[in-house]
This record gives C-alpha cells, sequence and structure tokens, in this order.
C-alpha cells in the first residue's frame, strides 16, 4: 500500500506543473486581451446572433407599457425585482396616475405603498417623483432621447436608460446589461468581465450596433427560460454547441 501511494503521490508531483500551468497561462492571456479571446471571434459571435435569432426573433421587453415614460418608471420599478410582479403593479399604478404629473405631484407615503411589491420602495419613490418632475420641468412632458439626457433624470443610470432608449424609441444607445446578460455573457465567453459597466463595453465592441437591442431582449430571453443562475437547461439549449460555461449542466 505505502509503496503505490508513494507511485501515485510522485506521479501527481510530475504532472502537476503541466496541468496547473497551462489553463493559468491561458486565463491569463484571454484576461490581458479580452477583445480578442476565442469567445470573442467574429464568426462565433455571429453564430450565437444566428442561434438566438432562431430561438426568440420576437423576443422584446416584458414589462408592459403604453408609452416611453411608462417604460421608464417601470424599469425604475424592475430594480430587484421580478418584470412579472412589476407588471402587476403598473396594472392599477398607471390607471391612478396616468400621467407625468400625476406621478410628479403623488403624495410620497401613498406612492410607497402603492409600488410597496416591488422592493426598496422608499428609494424608488423618490426616484419616480424626481423623474416624473425632470421630465416635466426640463423636457417638457416627454422622456428625452439622448443616453446623455437620459442620465440626468433621477433613477435612470446607463442600464434604465438603454432599455427606454432601445424599447421606447428604438435607438440603440448600448447594450442592455442586466443579470441575465451579465451571467449568459460570461457564460457564452462573450466577456471576461463581471462589472456591468466594462461587460456593457466589451458586447458595443463585439456586436453589431443594429443588434445592440434585440441581443439583449434574446439574451434575457434564454436566461428566463433556458440559461436560468442555477442549474441551466444546457440540454435544451439551443446554443450548447458554442457555450464552453464551466457551470454546463451536460
Ligand atoms: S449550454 Fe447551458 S450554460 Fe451554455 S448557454 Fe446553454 S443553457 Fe447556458
Amino acid at each position: 500500500m505505502a509503496t503505490k501511494s508513494k507511485k501515485k503521490l510522485s506521479a501527481k508531483k510530475k504532472s502537476a506543473p503541466a496541468k496547473s500551468n497551462a489553463p493559468k497561462a491561458a486565463r491569463s492571456a484571454k484576461a490581458a486581451n479580452p477583445a480578442h479571446a476565442a469567445g470573442t471571434d467574429p464568426k462565433r459571435v455571429a453564430a450565437i446572433l444566428a442561434k438566438l435569432d432562431e430561438a426568440y426573433l420576437d423576443a422584446t421587453c416584458e414589462l408592459k407599457h403604453e408609452n416611453a415614460f411608462q417604460l421608464l418608471i417601470s424599469t425604475i420599478l424592475s430594480a430587484q425585482c421580478t418584470d412579472v410582479r412589476v407588471n402587476q403593479v403598473t396594472a392599477t399604478l398607471f390607471k391612478k396616475y396616468p400621467t407625468p404629473e400625476a406621478f410628479a405631484h403623488a403624495n410620497p407615503s401613498e406612492l410607497e405603498q402603492d409600488i410597496r411589491p416591488t422592493g426598496f420602495f422608499r428609494n424608488k419613490t423618490k426616484s419616480v417623483i424626481g423623474a416624473s418632475k425632470a421630465v416635466i420641468e426640463r423636457f417638457g412632458g416627454s422622456v428625452p432621447r439622448t443616453m446623455e439626457e437620459m442620465l440626468t433624470i433621477p433613477g435612470a443610470a446607463r442600464k434604465t436608460s438603454n432599455v427606454v432608449l432601445g424599447t421606447a424609441y428604438g435607438i440603440a444607445s448600448g447594450v442592455v446589461v442586466d443579470t441575465h446578460v451579465q451571467r449568459l455573457s460570461n457564460r457564452l465567453d462573450l466577456t471576461r468581465n463581471e462589472d456591468a459597466k466594462k461587460i456593457e463595453q466589451d458586447l458595443m465592441k463585439i456586436l453589431p450596433q443594429d443588434r445592440w437591442i434585440s441581443f439583449s431582449h434574446q439574451l434575457i430571453w434564454h436566461g428566463r427560460r433556458v440559461c436560468r443562475a442555477r442549474s441551466p437547461k444546457c440540454i435544451a439549449c439551443n446554443l450548447e454547441s458554442l457555450c464552453e460555461a464551466k457551470d454546463k449542466t451536460i
């Protein structure tokens, strides 16, 4: 037994450096030059886009809205909340507060209770009232159409602004990076970053601009339906042949 153990230990010692160094070197090379990582080869990116079209050609924003302002409010409410829950709340909210003026003059305590089911309701109330006032006072009652202007609105960072500009106006200002896009972009090796801003920059470099809007919708749909955070349904995934995620389930 002792002899066998020694032989095994000796074999492990000999092979260990080769096994551990190769992936480390590969990781370093990828991290040093993420734009040229194997995952972002233009042909591979095109193949991923084609597969997404195959599965989710009609993907769109799942927040129910009738205009850009309602979408802005819904997107603010969707932080840390599901679209389903937001839609349940806004079904009555938009009847009670039908215009930016109605939201701007809302009683904060009452609005807090109206949106309470979406979570973080105190901060969201401040953002909703602040955003409504900004839209009225600085943009003539209409949600603006540029990223620069959007970013001046309370509660509207890049993600919210990209959602509103892309979905309500069809303006490809950037790529929406929510939790699904963040997770799937990493699993599909389209980025090596974890930070949403950096991921967006990476995606804007490798995706054609006319796909920025649809790509986000498609990835969000895929993340909700198939490539879930826990136990992704890889067996049902049409991107499986293009995916080398460490947590693949097949
Ligand atoms: S193969 Fe699995 S991990 Fe990869 S994209 Fe599909 S569902 Fe996600």
